[in-house]
């Protein structure tokens, strides 16, 4: 798949925090990073994988990209064709956009939830779960909106004639397809996949993974892929970004990331994937320690309380995330010099 080189998506230094201000007791409360200084380019049809612990800032970087939660600061431009219609073709400024115009937006960017258990409305048949961004943006009649539900369901495997069944009549797989469906029903060009394939069992997994690689190479769609399952992220990812602690430790294209980590967190992630074929694995790297508090994180680099090679340089200061080779990016001081260990899944 060729990959167009103007970026589809630009975020630059998006900041979320969470907290501050005052308690109802008038006691200052923490601010929480939640995502500190988010840099990605992603590109048409391109997919970049997002992986970290539990906590590290993975969806609330996900929902602040598509402004289901307001950004503290920070860009996100976006070449939206949906918007370019009604304002020109400049790209989006997703930011500053005001409520119109997010709306012209949020045809373009959609999410697939993780859970399909609550992203469907239980009350609602599969045509009207799956139709409702359309009825929601004024698009079509009943009759025609019935026919894209239609053809949708097609696309992701679900047999047209279960259009009028409710949602717990089917399995977690089908609803999953269900929520696929419903985030393709206005043809984005760009998709927040949060966790989707995480609540499915591995032979479904593999399922709804190949239907969202066949929907992209049909239409081009962009993925950010949320996970903390690397060898689903490997399967489709174009390149990976490592999160930790609110702030991104490393990109790179996928295969250069598992054959050739470039920071420690990176090293120990992939430490725990299992090998294919039963190979005997390597021992699993064990961080030290718990994560940090987000509120007060360690001084210099936020990781080297769990860093098995952290040296005095590493407590006064913060290493800067820089390009080490073109395209592969870490922020460790030490990240062209130390010798780390390849993942076993390559
Ligand atoms: Fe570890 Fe130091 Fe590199 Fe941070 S900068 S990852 S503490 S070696």
């Amino acid at each position: 798949m060729t990959v167009a080189r103007t970026p589809l998506l630009s975020v630059k230094d998006l900041t979320k925090h969470f907290g501050g201000k005052h308690s109802l007791l008038g006691k200052p409360r923490p601010i929480i990073p939640a995502v500190d200084a988010f840099s990605l380019d992603i590109h048409a049809g391109e997919t970049v994988g997002l992986v970290g612990e539990s906590g590290c800032g993975k969806t609330t970087a996900g929902r602040t990209i598509l402004r289901l939660l307001e950004p503290t600061s920070g860009s996100v431009h976006f070449r939206s064709r949906t918007y370019a219609e009604a304002r020109g073709p400049e790209r989006a400024d997703v930011v500053a956009a005001d409520s119109n115009e997010l709306r012209l937006l949020r045809r373009d960017m959609q999410i697939i939830f993780q859970d399909p258990y609550s992203a469907l409305n239980p009350r609602l048949t599969l045509a009207s779960n799956v139709g409702e961004p359309l009825r929601a943006n004024k698009m079509g009649n009943r009759g025609e909106r019935r026919e894209r539900v239609a053809e949708l369901l097609e696309r992701v495997g679900l047999a047209p004639e279960m259009m009028d069944r409710y949602p717990h009549e089917f399995s977690g797989g089908q609803r999953q397809r269900a929520v696929i469906a419903r985030a393709l029903t206005l043809d984005p060009s760009f998709v927040v996949a949060d966790e989707a394939v995480s609540a499915l069992d591995v032979s479904i997994q593999a399922q709804v993974l190949n239907i969202l690689l066949d929907l992209q190479a049909s239409r081009n769609l962009a993925f950010l892929f949320i996970a903390h399952d690397l060898a689903v992220v490997k399967y489709v990812s174009h390149r990976v970004a490592v999160m930790y602690l609110g702030r991104v430790v490393e990109l790179s294209p996928t295969d250069e990331l598992f054959a050739d980590p470039r920071h420690p967190y990176t090293e120990a992630l992939m430490s725990a994937v299992p090998p294919p074929h039963r190979r005997k694995r390597p021992p699993r790297i064990t961080l030290a320690g718990d994560v940090p508090n987000p509120a007060a994180p360690p001084s210099g680099c936020h990781f080297r309380t769990r860093c098995r090679y952290a040296k005095d340089r590493c407590v006064s200061e913060s290493p800067a995330l820089r390009e080490i080779r073109p395209g592969h990016l870490a922020a460790c001081h030490y990240a062209e010099k130390l010798t780390l260990r390849p993942a076993s899944v390559r």
